[in-house]
């Protein structure tokens, strides 16, 4: 027999070999397997590590079958890995507090529990109990917004861009809205205010220029199809230098002169004056209102540290305008979301115990020293688990962003663990050492300061450093392995 006549018989051998499904089944692990995670499931993963052997077989990459315990070992990783949740938690070591792509707010756990309430019995998210009959959803955080905002009415929907396009559907519907040159943002993700204007059937007047915008610009785009003027918080950059914008007060008694209504997105919208706490400030809708918008809009998952929600406050026959309107009922939130944001107000009625009790402002209002602290007791244990690798690994001074478009240009001082690589090899251990992390059980996401791999300790709670120790530890075995 030549050599491809010896292949193709192992081939159809090794074929024959492979134990059947039916069989499979009827041992111990597998039943075992049944148990947790049931038949079909079972019956499927068989099924894809066989004809994983299967196609390896043909493709005479495997000359041997594995043994029973190692193929047992192949379906059993396929099953948990299904069974694993694909919204994983990870442990945000980047810096950036509040990181849409890692979702923003963390909320407190007053809040948490009232979330997992709404989700485990009925509630009365829209039922009157005094009467007996139909309510409305938006009563359960009304009042909350009113008292502390200082606004007549409020609504909520999913997001603050649903917010910003229902109002301009709502009250823009083919009429003009004067927005300053300056203020055409676009939020991450696709959130551009000149596209959302024109989904939302409103004609974009644009007034001034990109860094200069006077109340004259505004006066003269006034005409007889013009519905509001607006104002955008431009929340994720600055333009500084040879600069002017008018200021809110003013272009409210514009729009007032004009029987126009003056409406502010707000973006972030903090509810308490942040400079008390000693950050940057950052606008609140209490002030927009004040000086005289008619309608503010702001997000619930940024500053406010609550779960995502579009937060629509101001007059009282707007807010009635807009939920009379019928994308409102496209863009309603549910008991969830209004369950977490009414526990995450009640908050807010005591302010000076906020840094304590809401999450966002606690870690924002981390200090530099404590932070400090902090790396420094953990360093020694870090250093401990990459000994023997050529890694140096220090403390160092950086600066924490609060994310989220909110307060753009402010950086907060604090410490990171560095870990650099002392030579080629060392510098090839960081890359895979930051995959490897990401792909961890729970995922620890850093971020690479030039060569540097950072682990800001802004955001690590203190129940989360044994897990990201673990982490740590367990990836360090992986490096060191793969090295000996
Ligand atoms: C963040 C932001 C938005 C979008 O809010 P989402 O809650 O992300 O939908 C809109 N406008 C401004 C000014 C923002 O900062």
């Amino acid at each position: 027999m030549d050599s491809k006549n010896v292949a193709r018989a192992s081939v159809k051998d090794l074929l024959a070999q492979l134990p059947s499904v039916d069989k499979l089944i009827q041992t111990a692990p597998y039943q075992n397997a049944i148990d947790q995670y049931g038949r079909e499931e079972v019956l499927r993963a068989i099924r894809h590590a066989l004809q994983a052997k299967r196609e390896a077989i043909q493709a005479q990459t495997l000359l041997d079958l594995p043994v029973p315990e190692q193929f047992y070992e192949e379906v059993a990783s396929e099953l948990s890995r299904r069974a694993a949740p694909k919204l994983k938690q990870v442990i945000n070591l980047t810096g950036t507090v509040l990181h849409t792509n890692l979702g923003r707010a963390v909320m407190p756990p007053v809040v948490v529990e009232a979330i997992a309430a709404a989700a485990a019995q009925p509630c009365a998210l829209e039922y009157d109990l005094g009467e007996g009959k139909r309510g409305d959803r938006d009563e359960i955080v009304e009042e909350l917004l009113c008292e502390i905002t200082g606004a007549e009415a409020a609504t909520i929907v999913n997001n603050n861009a649903a917010a910003v396009f229902l109002l301009l559907h709502a009250l823009g519907l083919r009429k003009e809205v004067i927005v300053s040159r300056g203020e055409l943002v676009e939020i991450g993700g696709s959130f551009r205010i000149p596209d959302i204007m024109m989904r939302a059937g409103a004609k974009l007047k644009e007034v001034g220029t990109t860094n200069r915008t006077h109340a004259k610009d505004f006066v003269e785009a006034i005409g007889p199809k013009t519905s509001m003027i607006m104002k955008i918080h431009t929340s994720n950059y600055a333009i500084a230098g040879f600069t002017h914008s008018v200021p809110e007060a003013e272009l409210a008694e514009i729009a007032h002169q004009h029987q126009l209504p003056f409406v502010v997105d707000l973006g972030s919208g903090t509810l308490v004056d942040m400079a008390q706490f000693n950050l940057p400030a950052e606008p609140t809708p209490q002030e927009a209102l004040q000086a005289g918008a008619d309608l503010v809009t702001f997000s619930g998952d940024k500053l406010l540290g609550g779960p995502q929600a579009g937060i629509l406050v101001g007059r009282k026959d707007l807010i009635q305008k807009i939920k009379k309107n019928p994308l409102k009922r496209v863009l309603r939130v549910g008991k969830i979301t209004l369950a977490g944001l009414e526990a995450v107000l009640q908050l807010y009625r005591d302010p000076a115990r906020l840094p304590q009790r809401l999450t966002v402002l606690q870690l924002l209002t981390r200090t530099q020293a404590a932070i400090q602290l902090q790396t420094e007791q953990v360093l020694p244990q870090i250093q401990k688990i990459f000994a023997g690798l050529p890694l140096q690994i220090s403390t160092r001074a950086v600066l924490s962003q609060i994310g989220s478009g909110s307060l753009p240009i402010e950086r907060l001082p604090s410490v990171a663990i560095a870990i650099e690589g002392q030579d080629k090899t060392g510098e090839k251990l960081v890359t895979r050492m930051e995959r490897l992390l990401r792909a961890g059980q729970v995922p620890v996401i850093g971020r690479f300061q030039e060569k540097a791999l950072l682990f800001d300790l802004r955001c690590l709670q203190d129940e989360h450093q044994v897990t990201w120790l673990a982490m740590l530890e367990a990836v360090a075995s992986r490096l060191k392995k793969a090295k000996s």
